[in-house]
């Protein structure tokens, strides 16, 4: 659906296609794709992904895979040492293990948590979440936590709604009946009554029938449940 709407605005859109080579050839910059394609370009931006810039720890005996490892209170494995936000990989909401989710919201939770056990205080973290909200040229979507779901023989189940001539699309995804995924692409109202949903793990009883049958009726859902908890 988004590649639809970009390539609607003049945008190309390559996938499956890495970039093998690129090369200046006279004024003009050539990108080779590693489908064969040459594209003559003005401007080459990369964006594949986040990397921790933590190469100046080596030899430091601080435990790193693809990101400081930490507990949920931010305490890395050298005494009186913690930390937080994109360089860390931090325990995951849902799955309890370690994830790089380098984004700001966990990166502020997360550093709220480590100040407060380094003055001496005892917080633990809930987990960081996945959390995406992208502008394509206009069209919003958005992704929340296990947006992709989980197997039936887990509770997992989940409903689709896809309008593609209105550019809508609403994903969400439950574990017995709490939401624990949601993916949109188009709805910009109260979309953060998907991450509420989610985060505050509400059991949606009778909610969850409903939402199966229209699963637009997530702000009801949400002001019926996790607000009404909270
Ligand atoms: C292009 C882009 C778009 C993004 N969009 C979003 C978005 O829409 N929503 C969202 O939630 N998040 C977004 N993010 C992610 C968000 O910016 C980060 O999650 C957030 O800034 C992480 O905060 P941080 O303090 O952990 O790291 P940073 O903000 O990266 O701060 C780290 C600081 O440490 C400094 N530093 C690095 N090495 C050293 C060193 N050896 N000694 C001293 N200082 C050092 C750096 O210069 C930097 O100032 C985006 C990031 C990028 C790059």
């Amino acid at each position: 659906m988004i590649r639809h709407w970009v390539e609607g605005k003049g945008v190309a859109v390559h996938l499956n296609a890495g970039v093998t080579r690129l090369a200046q050839r006279g004024a003009e910059l050539h990108a080779t794709l590693s489908t064969g394609t040459d594209i003559v370009a003005d401007l080459v931006i990369c964006a594949a992904g986040v990397k921790p810039c933590i190469g100046f720890l080596e030899g430091s005996g601080m435990k790193i895979e693809r990101g400081i490892r930490v507990d949920a209170r931010m305490r890395t494995n050298l005494p009186d040492v913690y930390a937080a936000g994109d360089v860390t990989e931090a325990l995951d909401f849902h799955t309890g293990r370690p994830e790089l989710n380098a984004i700001q919201p966990n990166a502020v939770d997360q550093a709220r948590i480590a100040a407060h056990n380094m003055a001496g205080g005892n917080a633990e973290s809930q987990g960081s979440l996945a959390i995406n909200v992208l502008d394509t040229l206009g069209l919003i979507s958005t992704s929340f936590g296990q947006w992709q779901g989980v197997g039936k023989e887990q509770g997992g189940s989940g409903v689709e709604l896809v309008d593609e001539a209105n550019g809508r699309y609403l994903s969400l995804q439950f574990r017995d009946d709490v939401l624990i995924g949601a993916t949109s692409i188009g709805w910009t109202d109260h979309v953060g009554a998907l991450r509420g949903l989610i985060q505050t793990q509400a059991p949606l009883g009778g909610w969850k029938d409903r939402l199966l049958a229209d699963p637009t009726g997530f702000m009801a859902a949400y002001l019926g449940t996790a607000q009404k908890a909270a």
